[in-house]
């Protein structure tokens, strides 16, 4: 059978459209087949677009030829009157479930092949099968309502920016380097040989150069490139939401950026608090091992060295002797883990590549810990005391020095926080983490290098150890945490052009690199640059975790691999010698 032309037919309601209120109308649906229901005498079929079901019955025998050719994912043109389907047939879980079309013409407008996977069922699917076939995976429902939810959330942002006198100013795609700490894609230039233009890792410096041309609030939904090593949940090119503040503080960005969250949750029908907690950088490592903690499941470290500074513990006393420190948390009702489990436990700190777990217990009175012979019953009584540990519950300890301790069992306490399910996909804990170091010590380059990005300031007090102990200096720069994610960073900038000029020598920047790689940025400071300050938000991330979905690939219409590949349209790939030639390109 040959496909018809669409002719004239014009689409009347969409398959979400039709209600009890229509019934006896004579509409026009144009849509796929969703599912196909041959009861001998009738024939049944849905319709799907992205608006819904629609269920249409063909009881006409002239029509049943062609309804029994029809397949799930044929397109058609169905004419029909809206009925009203019998009580027990209504089914009140779809918006249409009081209606049947009962179909008068039906035109095939074009065949499908059969599906590599079925797009009316949520059936599990290979992902490489997802995303070959991307746009049937994008057909399914949940695809569907990622998009849906994805508009939505943009939609808000730029809503709630125009509300608050922002302007939305594109910056190029093809620009210099921006430095966010990535390694830059290269595109190369055609008309000028052996020069080549970056594609920014975000609009950072646009974005200031927007500030000090006078344009007071600037925001973005900005794509960003970054050539990374494809970390767990990392895309090669993401989208931020981001802004940029004239007279910016601190207080000024995180009041402009809660409500917005606020508007953001509502979508989904949650609420995010009206202001969030602030949590110092070295706190939120001292008491979560995280500079992202997630306060969720509780289980604070605590610092126990007290106990064990006297004791005649060997490891713990040589870890506090050698300026280390001796941290536990106490995981809730973990009395009850078998031996076996705390072997395990044991097993997965190295795994992470600690040196050892310490473990205690309060059994019946009878205080259990592996260390309980070496260290003593009152030391072991004192450090359970001193982390809050009850009858029920079981204490973990490790020793070393402070930030690697810590991080450590930050990590194992998210281990463990998940297995005992003490994640509440219901609850949503915001925090602003600030005070970040300013530098971080390369130790094999035996250089500074910054933290955020080259153009943070330095906190007020701070700033005068700059050059005498930089590992001391505290940035301005925050980060919104959701749930342990990081869902956005940024800064009040530096807008004095000698401060400036300092951070880049501080980085081992000489003048001409650093004229090379900035010099029209550090021009413009020289022009009256108002202070200043902005963030930027990962809208991929904040999507999905508004739509309950653990990968940002799930809310992205057309993402990557992790090995940075697209297998729909089989990008990167090799091009045409000729293209090479005209961009000066030689291979191997
Ligand atoms: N450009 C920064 C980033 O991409 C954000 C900011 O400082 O506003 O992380």
């Amino acid at each position: 059978m040959s496909v018809q032309p669409l002719g004239t037919l014009a689409r009347t309601h969409t398959c979400g459209a039709l209600t009890a209120a229509d019934a006896g109308q004579t509409v026009v649906l144009l849509a796929w087949v969703h599912r196909v229901r041959d009861l001998g005498g009738v024939m049944f079929f849905d319709l799907r677009d992205r608006y819904g079901i629609t269920q249409v019955v063909v009881r006409d025998e002239a029509l049943s030829d062609v309804a029994k050719r029809l397949r799930p994912e044929y397109v058609v043109g169905i004419t029909g009157r809206v009925d009203l389907r019998a009580k027990e047939a209504v089914n009140p879980k779809i918006q249409t479930g009081a209606i049947e079309v009962a179909a008068t013409d039906i035109r095939l407008l074009n065949d499908a092949k059969t599906p590599p996977f079925p797009i009316n069922e949520d059936t599990p699917v290979s992902e490489e099968q997802r995303l070959r076939y991307r746009y049937l995976d994008l057909r399914r429902q949940r695809l569907q309502g990622n998009m849906i939810l994805r508009h939505k959330t943009t939609f808000e942002v730029r809503r709630y920016f125009d509300e608050q006198n922002f302007l939305e100013i594109e910056t190029p795609i093809l620009t210099k380097s921006t430095p966010e700490g990535a390694r830059d894609y290269l595109v190369p230039s055609r008309v000028h040989p052996g020069e080549f233009f970056a594609l920014p890792q975000s609009p950072q410096i646009f974005k200031q150069i927007l500030m000090i041309a006078g344009m007071d609030r600037y925001f973005q939904i900005a794509k960003c490139f970054r050539d990374e090593d494809l970390r767990a949940d990392r895309q090669p090119e993401f989208t931020q939401v981001d802004l940029e503040i004239c007279f910016a503080t601190e207080n000024l960005v995180f009041a402009t950026l809660e409500p917005l969250m606020g508007r953001l949750m509502a979508l989904v029908g949650r609420e995010a608090p009206k202001t969030f907690p602030r949590m110092p950088y070295s706190e939120a490592i001292a008491r979560y091992g995280s500079d992202k903690p997630d306060l969720r499941p509780g289980m604070e470290l605590t610092a126990l060295s007290e106990a064990f500074a006297a004791s005649s513990f060997s490891v713990f006393r040589g870890a506090i002797d050698a300026g280390g420190e001796v941290r536990g948390f106490v995981v809730p009702n973990g009395a009850r883990y078998s031996r076996k489990d705390l072997d395990n436990l044991i097993e997965e700190v190295k795994q992470l590549g600690g040196a050892g777990l310490v473990w205690a217990r309060q059994a019946e009175g009878a205080i259990q810990s592996p260390a309980l012979k070496a260290a003593g019953e009152e030391t072991i009584r004192r450090a359970l005391e001193l982390a809050g540990a009850g009858p029920a519950d079981l204490l973990l300890m490790a020793a070393g020095p402070h930030g690697p301790t810590a991080r450590l069992l930050g990590q194992l306490r998210l281990n463990i926080a998940k297995r005992e399910n003490l994640l509440d996909p219901n609850r949503f804990e915001f925090l602003w983490v600030v005070d970040f170091p300013m530098f971080d010590w390369l130790e094999d380059e035996k250089r500074w290098e910054f933290m955020h990005h080259p153009f943070t300031a330095p906190l007020e007090s701070d700033a005068g150890r700059l050059e005498s102990d930089p590992g001391s200096v505290r940035a301005r720069a925050y980060d919104m945490v959701l749930n342990g994610s990081e869902i956005g960073g940024g800064s009040i900038r530096i807008h004095d052009q000698r401060l400036q000029k300092l951070i880049f020598k501080l980085l081992g920047m000489s003048d001409d690199e650093a004229k090379a790689r900035f010099g029209f940025f550090v021009d413009a400071l020289e022009f009256g640059t108002p202070p200043h300050g902005g963030i930027a938000l990962g809208l991929d991330r904040i999507v999905a975790i508004l739509a309950g979905e653990q990968s940002i690939r799930e809310v992205i219409a057309f993402p990557k691999t992790a090995q940075a590949v697209d297998l729909m349209s089989g990008a990167p790939s090799t091009v045409d010698p000729k293209q090479l030639r005209e961009l000066h390109i030689r291979t191997e």
